[in-house]
C-alpha cells in the first residue's frame, strides 16, 4: 500500500517506553505520572456509571462538562464561551489537534509549526494534505524562545494556519502575553487561523501565570485553543480533552469529529465534569509540580548535565555537551541502558533530526522514583 505517511514510523516515545522495560530503567522518558489520581475523580467515574451514564452521550460532549469547561476559562481566562456551540469535548488532545487541522488546513495550504514540536502536529498537516512549514525556536541566555520575526518571515499568501503551544513540550519554556502580541500583530488583517495546544495550561511555575490564547481579544476570535484533563488530573490514559474555537470553526471542527469519532466515552466525561466543580485540583497543580520540578533540579545540580529554564510543563530538559558528543538519541539509549534512566532525545521533535545535545526528563513522578533517579544521574 503506498503509504500516507511515509515519514512515519513509532513514535519516540513508545520505542523509550519499550526501552525502558527491556533494561529496567526508570522511565523519565515518555511524559506520564506514575502515580495515581484523586481516588475522588475515581469515585466520580464510577458514580456515574453506576447511575446508567453508559449509553452515547450528545456528539459534542456531555452538557455538564461542556458547561464547567467554559465555566473554567471564563474565570481564568476572562472570555466566555457558550458551552453549546463552543466547546467540543475530544477523546484527548491528540484527536482536538487532528480534527482541528483536518477541518481547516485545504490541499496544499501551509501550516506554520515552530519546533522543537510535539509529534502529532506534523502527520495531522500532512493527512490534510497541507504543507507543514518548520520555524526553529531559538535558544538564548533564558532558553528557548519563539523568534517572531520569523514567524513573520514564515507567512506567506497560502498560510492558513499557524500552531503554537505553551507551556511548550519538549522544552519546557512558555508563551508570555508579549508573544501573544507578536503573534496578533503577525495574523492580523489575514484569515490566518491559529491552533493553541495548551495541555499543560495548569502547569506555570515561579508565580507566573499561564498567557492562554483564550485570553487574547485579537486571537482568541481565530484560535482553536486545545486542552487534555489527561494532563490535569493524573489520567492519561483517560483521553479526554476538549477544544474551544469561536461557533464558525467550533461547527466545522465538529463536521470532522462527528465522523472521527463521533463522541467520547460518557461516564469518564460525567466523573469528570462533577469533579470540576472544586477548582482546587487544577488551581493546586503548579505548587504540586514545581516542588517536584525544584526537587529534581536541585539533585541534578552537582552533575554535569546543563539545566535548562524549566517555566512549565512536568519536563526538565538538560544539555550534556560536557559528558558526551553522542547524537541525542544514541545519548537517550546509553541512559536508558547503560545508567537505567530512559530520557527523549529532543531532536525527536524537530522535522529535521536538528541535533543540540539535549535530552528531556518528565518529573511527573512519586519522589521516590525521582530519588532513585537521581542516584543513578549522579554517576554521570
Ligand atoms: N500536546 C502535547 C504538547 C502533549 O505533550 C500531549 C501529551 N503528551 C498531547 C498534546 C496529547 O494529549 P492527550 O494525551 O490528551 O491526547
Ligand atoms: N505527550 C507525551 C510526551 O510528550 C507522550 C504521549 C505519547 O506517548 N504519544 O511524552
Amino acid at each position: 500500500l503506498p503509504s500516507r505517511l511515509p515519514a512515519v514510523g513509532t513514535t519516540v516515545f513508545t520505542t523509550m517506553s519499550a526501552l525502558a522495560s527491556q533494561h529496567g530503567a526508570v522511565n523519565l522518558g515518555q511524559g506520564f505520572p506514575d502515580f495515581g489520581c484523586d481516588p475522588r475523580l475515581l469515585d466520580y467515574v464510577n458514580d456515574a456509571m453506576r447511575a446508567g451514564h453508559n449509553q452515547y452521550p450528545p456528539m459534542t460532549g456531555v452538557p455538564a462538562l461542556r458547561e464547567a469547561v467554559a465555566a473554567k476559562i471564563g474565570k481564568l481566562y476572562g472570555h466566555s464561551y457558550d458551552a453549546a456551540s463552543e466547546i467540543t469535548v475530544t477523546a484527548g488532545a491528540t484527536q482536538a489537534l487532528t480534527t482541528a487541522i483536518l477541518c481547516c488546513v485545504h490541499p496544499g495550504e501551509e501550516a506554520i509549526v515552530i519546533e522543537p514540536a510535539y509529534d502529532s502536529y506534523t502527520p495531522a498537516i500532512a493527512l490534510a494534505g497541507g504543507v507543514m512549514v518548520p520555524v526553529s525556536m531559538e535558544m538564548g541566555e533564558n532558553g528557548y524562545s519563539v523568534p517572531w520575526q520569523q514567524v513573520a518571515a514564515a507567512v506567506t499568501a497560502r498560510t492558513r494556519l499557524i500552531v503554537i503551544n505553551s507551556p511548550h513540550n519538549p522544552t519546557g519554556s512558555i508563551l508570555r502575553r508579549a508573544d501573544l502580541d507578536q503573534l496578533a500583530a503577525i495574523v492580523d488583517g489575514t484569515d490566518i487561523l491559529v491552533l493553541s495546544d495548551e495541555v499543560y495550561e495548569h502547569m506555570v511555575y515561579d508565580g507566573e501565570r499561564h498567557a492562554s490564547v483564550s485570553s487574547h481579544p485579537q486571537l482568541v476570535d481565530r484560535a482553536f485553543v486545545v486542552s487534555s484533563f489527561g494532563k490535569t488530573y493524573h489520567v492519561t490514559g483517560w483521553k479526554v480533552g476538549y477544544v474551544a474555537a469561536p461557533a464558525p470553526l467550533s461547527a466545522e471542527f465538529r463536521k470532522v469529529h462527528q465522523y472521527n469519532v463521533f463522541t467520547v466515552n460518557t461516564p469518564m466525561q460525567h466523573g469528570i465534569a462533577r469533579y470540576m466543580e472544586d477548582p482546587a485540583p487544577y488551581l493546586d497543580l503548579p505548587a504540586f509540580y514545581q516542588r517536584k520540578r525544584d526537587l529534581f533540579r536541585a539533585g541534578l545540580a552537582g552533575t554535569r548535565l546543563r539545566l535548562l529554564p524549566a517555566d512549565g510543563t512536568y519536563f526538565q530538559c538538560v544539555g550534556y555537551e560536557e559528558i558526551s558528543d553522542m547524537p541525542e538519541a544514541q545519548f537517550a539509549a546509553w541512559l536508558t541502558t547503560e545508567l537505567k534512566v530512559a530520557a527523549i532525545p529532543v531532536s525527536a521533535f524537530y522535522s529535521g533530526g536538528k541535533e543540540s545535545r539535549i535530552v528531556r526528563f518528565c518529573f511527573a513522578k512519586g519522589d521516590e522514583t525521582l530519588a532513585l533517579a537521581l542516584e543513578r544521574l549522579n554517576k554521570l
